[in-house]
């Protein structure tokens, strides 16, 4: 058996497994199915814009994409939002509310400013200094998100904050539904204040970018990978035991022996590649969920009037649940005089006809951005099944992954499914894959 390793899955975290490999002068050759490596990740550079149909961002206080970026030589092209005077505003009932300062993902961190924030009712401003300083047990991985924050602030309080703040948050991460979503798996520094959350200097930005694109990351990527050990349009049908190793079957019908093997497809396709050596891996595999999301770039030539700041978080417009103002958050997304807005929209959306997505586009600017011109042109990009659901157990599925992971020495899993689902987190993962053991 060679003591070479195949990567399923050409997406951040395969490609980051395959960097590591490489760098550590070990053999290995990446599998992807689609006919271009990147997954999610997708710039689509058009007329001078720079829409971005996936992650426009990461944070940068987890250091593992910044920290990649560097390494392949793109330090230089690493750059912070723009200067942000509105700071993050919620669309709630006609009007720009500000988003309380310090507030994180579940959990607010100064108390002066939710006293008289308009984003709650006198009700809940009375329940946040009431409640400020009780020593709530943190949540356990079988309570929601949604139950946590009843039980930390009470009923009524805990409901408006689901409503008002955490919801929409939280579904710019995951899309998902926050009655499901476990609160210790979904926001896991989040739920005490200050726990253990990645600790971000004075001044840092909270987020970085690259100024030709988040694509340009996979570009290098592929620029300094070898190329004969990328294969793209393979998918990969099913993982066996063989001789001490592995046998990787691709849908072409060749079969490829391999020591170690590292799964960084979806979790959804990891459940249906292990079946033939491990079904109860498989199993828990099947049981990660997926939400899928929908988002609609839109190019004005000639910039309308556009709000100020980044964009907004929004509130009972359902089916609309954010927008960015890709041109005001970072630089070189517009040519100058231009605009670029970026609408993201839930789940059911991805079932809709274009001409209903665009029309309810049209309808959303002109409420929320007052903007009544037609865009010059807009890219619309579905999302099916992009974005794992950290559910109720997800902590306790993670555990059984990880111990029928010890029944296959060399088997490795990395990608968003698992242990974070930004592009940080998707790098450290495929990293880590790539120096465990074989
Ligand atoms: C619209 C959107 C916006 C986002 N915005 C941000 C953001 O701003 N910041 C941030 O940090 N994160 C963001 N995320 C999350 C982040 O982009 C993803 O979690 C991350 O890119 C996932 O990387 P991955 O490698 O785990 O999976 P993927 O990107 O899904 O890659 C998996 C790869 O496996 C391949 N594959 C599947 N089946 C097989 C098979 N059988 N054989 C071989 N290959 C297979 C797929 O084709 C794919 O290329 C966003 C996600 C989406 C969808």
């Amino acid at each position: 058996m060679p003591a070479n390793s195949v990567i399923i899955g050409g997406g951040i975290a395969g490609l980051s497994a395959a960097w590591e490999l490489h760098r550590a002068g070990r053999p290995f050759l990446l599998l992807e199915a689609a006919a271009q490596c990147g997954g999610a990740i997708a710039s689509r550079p058009r007329d001078g814009f720079l829409p971005e149909a996936g992650p426009e961002s990461f944070l940068a206080a987890k250091p593992a994409a910044a920290e990649l970026c560097r390494e392949l030589g793109l330090g230089d092209d690493l750059i912070p939002p723009l200067p942000n005077p509105a700071g993050a505003q919620v669309w709630l009932a006609g009007r720009y509310v500000p988003l309380p300062a310090g507030w994180r993902l579940l959990h607010p961190s100064q108390l002066p400013p939710l006293l008289d924030s308009p984003l709650f009712t006198p009700a809940t401003r009375t329940a946040f200094a009431d409640h400020w300083n009780d020593n709530t047990t943190p949540p356990a991985d079988t309570e929601s998100v949604a139950d946590y924050l009843r039980r930390r602030w009470g009923r009524e309080a805990g409901q408006e904050i689901a409503d008002h703040v955490v919801g929409p948050l939280l579904a710019g991460v995951y899309g998902g539904d926050i009655e499901q979503l476990s609160a210790a798996a979904a926001a896991p520094h989040s739920a005490t204040r200050g726990g253990g959350e990645p600790v971000r200097e004075p001044n840092a930005p909270m987020f970085l970018t690259l100024r030709t694109g988040m694509s340009s990351l996979v570009e290098a990527l592929l620029r300094q990978l070898p190329a004969a050990a990328i294969r793209t349009g393979q998918p990969v049908t099913a993982v066996e035991a063989f001789d001490g190793g592995y046998c990787v079957r691709l849908g072409s019908g060749e079969s490829l022996t391999a020591a170690a093997v590292i799964l960084a497809a979806p979790a959804f396709r990891a459940a249906e590649i292990l079946p033939p050596l491990d079904p109860a891996l498989a199993a828990e595999l099947a049981a990660i969920p997926y939400a899928s999301s929908l988002n609609l770039n839109c190019a004005f030539r000639t910039a309308p009037a556009v709000p100020a700041g980044h964009g907004f978080l929004a509130v009972g417009a359902a089916p609309l649940l954010a927008c960015t103002f890709a041109h005001q958050k970072f630089a070189g997304r517009a040519p100058a005089g231009a605009a670029l807005l970026r609408l993201f929209y839930s789940d059911a959306t991805c079932a809709w006809p274009d001409a209903r997505i665009l029309a309810q586009a049209r309808r959303d600017l002109a409420a929320c951005c007052g903007i009544t011109m037609a865009p010059d042109w807009c890219e619309l990009q579905r999302c099916p099944r992009a974005l794992p659901q950290y559910t109720l157990g997800h902590a306790r599925r993670q555990a059984a992954i990880a111990l029928a992971l010890t029944r296959h020495p060399g088997l490795h899993l990395a990608g968003n499914a698992y242990h974070g689902v930004g592009l940080p987190d998707c790098i450290a993962s495929g990293r880590a894959a790539a120096r465990a053991p074989r």
